[in-house]
């Protein structure tokens, strides 16, 4: 385990104990959550080594190429993907920079499957390597993994997107680094996570699927994010709820709680959720839309 000293954010050093939760997912280990006693953030802390962080991966469950369609969960999973997909394409066809997308975290690829065949120019990277060759075979896609991030050109993405990945990634300032270099000047950064601002996230406490230890390093609310923007001279132009994940995420959280029937409660939550966070746009997970200052 390796503890953090510095603050991600701001880079102070006094942190308060925030919850204990446990890899409900894989592991059943428990884990600490801590917040930045100057700045509010919450992280994961201590957490894995970076080179230890993969084992926490080792499930069939947890990468999209292997959903299983046939257990209702992974049918549903399916289902609200697909939807994602066209209304995540909806949002980021509308904005008016080029049609050259880099999807960071992309997977098995369909995200950038679907944004190809409207004839956007896309590249991914993936860090898993039978999710990076199953986006190369299936899709015919050109997916590379991190190392390669480093060795693009610099301002020459429209678009960079990291759907549910900015929270995973060891090194945050160095990504953020990076989405500032290959990002052109008029283009958009956009990033998805969960939110730790949300009603669910209230509600279901410690049991909240959207901590998801130790593979979410990092628990944002708008404002924590906003503290990093800053730090690294970008700003938020726009943030868009994803409504779907308040249902997933209650799901999930059901089940981490052992109800044996979890599908009412999670729909009523999910349902509850969106409609609570409709008052502050402190929704379950949260589209931010960014772009560097000018
Ligand atoms: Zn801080």
């Amino acid at each position: 385990m390796k503890k953090i000293e510095d603050c991600p954010v701001c880079g102070k050093n006094e942190f308060s104990p925030f919850l204990e939760t446990r890899d409900y997912f894989l592991t059943q280990e428990v884990f600490s959550l801590v917040q930045c006693k100057h700045c509010s953030f919450v992280f994961t802390n201590p957490r894995p080594l970076d080179n230890k962080l993969h084992a926490y991966y080792n499930s069939p469950d947890y990468l999209s190429h292997t959903v299983d369609s046939f257990s209702f969960t992974g049918a549903i999973y399916k289902r609200l993907r697909n939807a994602n997909i066209r209304n995540k394409f909806k949002l980021v066809n509308s904005f008016k920079q080029g049609k050259k997308l880099l999807d960071i975290g992309c997977g098995t690829g369909e995200l950038l499957s679907y944004f190809k065949n409207k004839g956007w120019e896309v590249k991914g990277i993936e860090p898993n390597k039978s999710a990076r060759s199953f986006a190369q075979k299936s899709h015919h896609l050109d997916v590379i993994d991190e190392t390669g991030l480093d060795k693009l050109e610099p301002e020459s993405f429209d678009v960079i997107s990291m759907w549910h990945v900015l929270e995973h990634v060891p090194d945050l300032n160095g990504r953020m680094m990076q989405l500032n270099k290959l990002l052109n000047k008029e283009g958009r950064i956009v990033i998805a996570l969960p939110n730790l601002g949300s009603p669910d996230a209230r509600k279901y406490g410690a049991f909240w699927a959207g901590l998801d230890v130790p593979r979410h390093l990092y628990h944002f609310t708008q404002s924590t994010l906003q503290l990093l923007l800053k730090k690294h001279e970008m700003e938020l132009v726009g943030s868009f709820p994803l409504k779907f994940d308040a249902y997933y995420v209650s799901l999930l959280s059901e089940k981490y709680l052992k109800r044996k029937v979890p599908y009412f409660p999670a729909f009523v939550n999910g349902l509850r959720s969106n409609f609570n966070a409709k008052k502050n746009n402190n929704y379950s997970s949260m589209i931010f839309v960014i772009k560097q200052k000018t």
